[in-house]
């Protein structure tokens, strides 16, 4: 008998694992996949040895320095800065959108303050943004809005941005200044190694049984422990008695070359919607580091799809919003069972997010 079985090998069941093993628990994971680490899995590219993200690329970043002093002990990271560029109409900008974007794009040359009053002029009066659209609309104004969000955004999710919610837009900054730096986190890098080692290390002293469905045998697994910690998706633990809530996926078309540099950065946005993929992954610049080590170069074009056996980005619209209330009453009637984690909470969370719910839970549970 354990104390507590838990389903799925990402950071939130990872995480609690570890913690639960350290408190003297008995702890077993079982994982549908065939490896540990979730979607932030990543493996050394045979030919190339370039680490790359097997899910689409993870860059760590958060302002908690108990999260970061966290998961330093797990890695050493490298000091990379997150920097993306995206190419629109046939010209490449800065992102995330900061004084390089606006000056270019209008072919001005805007001091910080006048990019504020400039900015100003062009967002019509939005009082109160109730959708990803009015939202971006009334922080950088329609022509921008049009040029780098609506394209990539249709392509990203599938729906009208009218529909999606406020929210995910406010991931990215807006910037009066040449501050490229996609995040304002205080603490950022990438784990040298990849994320897979960490995942090695949280849970090297806890049994994992890999190529195992938890829903095979619900019963079975719910029996051989006091507690159940779930992070598979939240409709499928209900038998999606409500209805599937709505994911988007991707599909990643990996491509070898020898060339020692693709693109001169890590992501390549493509806003445009006629382009079919919204991002080239490089990996390769991540690890600066690693260059040596390394021979050639790999690029991943990022499809985003409809996938229901693959859920990476809750999509969230009223309608999944309902369907998630519901799903959480019943959550609420459950003995013994544990909800965490992107998938399980139904949450556009960062890593960061992820491992401070976990800590937070483990925290909570093993008193
Ligand atoms: N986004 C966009 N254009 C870009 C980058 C992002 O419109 O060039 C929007 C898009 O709706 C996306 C959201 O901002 O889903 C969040 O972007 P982020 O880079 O955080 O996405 P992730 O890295 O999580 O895929």
């Amino acid at each position: 008998m354990y104390d507590f079985i838990v389903v799925g090998a990402g950071f939130f069941g990872a995480v609690f694992a570890y913690e639960a093993k350290k408190a003297g628990k008995k702890v077993l994971v079982i994982e549908k996949r065939d490896h540990i680490g979730g979607n932030c899995y990543s493996y050394d590219h045979p030919k190339t040895n370039i680490n790359i993200h097997k899910y689409g690329p993870h860059i760590f970043h958060t302002s908690s320095e108990n999260i970061w002093t966290y998961i330093n002990s797990f890695a050493d990271f490298n000091d990379y800065r997150h920097r993306v560029l995206t190419t629109a109409g046939g010209k490449v900008y800065s992102l995330p959108i900061n004084l390089a974007t606006i000056n270019k794009f209008y072919n001005l040359t805007l001091t910080p303050d006048e990019a504020k009053e400039f900015l100003k002029s062009k967002i019509p009066a939005i009082p109160f943004p109730k959708n990803l659209e009015e939202k971006a609309i009334s922080l950088i104004g329609r022509e921008l809005y049009e040029t780098f969000i609506k394209g990539y955004t249709i392509k990203q999710w599938n729906c009208d941005p009218k529909e999606l919610p406020a929210e995910v837009i406010t991931r990215l900054p807006v910037r009066t200044t040449y501050n490229d730096v996609y995040y304002d986190d205080n603490y950022q890098g990438m784990p040298v190694g990849g994320y897979t080692p960490i995942f090695e290390k949280l849970l090297k002293d806890v049994p994992v049984e890999l190529k195992t469905d938890f829903f095979e045998k619900k019963d079975y697994w719910k029996s051989v422990a006091k507690t159940l910690v779930y992070t598979g998706p939240i409709d499928c633990y209900f038998n999606y008695c409500y209805g599937n809530l709505r994911w988007r996926s991707c599909r990643f078309e990996i491509e070898e070359m020898q060339l020692d540099d693709y693109q001169g950065v890590s992501i390549m946005n493509y806003a445009d919607r006629e382009v079919p993929f919204t991002r080239i992954v490089e990996s390769k610049h991540f690890y600066r580091e690693r260059a040596d080590l390394t021979r050639g170069t790999v690029i991943v074009r990022e499809y985003p799809c409809d996938d229901p056996a693959e859920p990476y980005y809750p999509v969230n619209l009223k309608t999944d919003q309902e369907m998630l209330t519901g799903y959480q009453k019943l959550f609420s009637q459950e003995i013994n069972v544990i909800f965490g984690g992107r998938l399980a909470e139904y949450k556009y969370y960062n890593m960061d997010q992820v491992i401070f719910r976990a800590l937070e839970q483990a925290e909570k549970l093993l008193k």
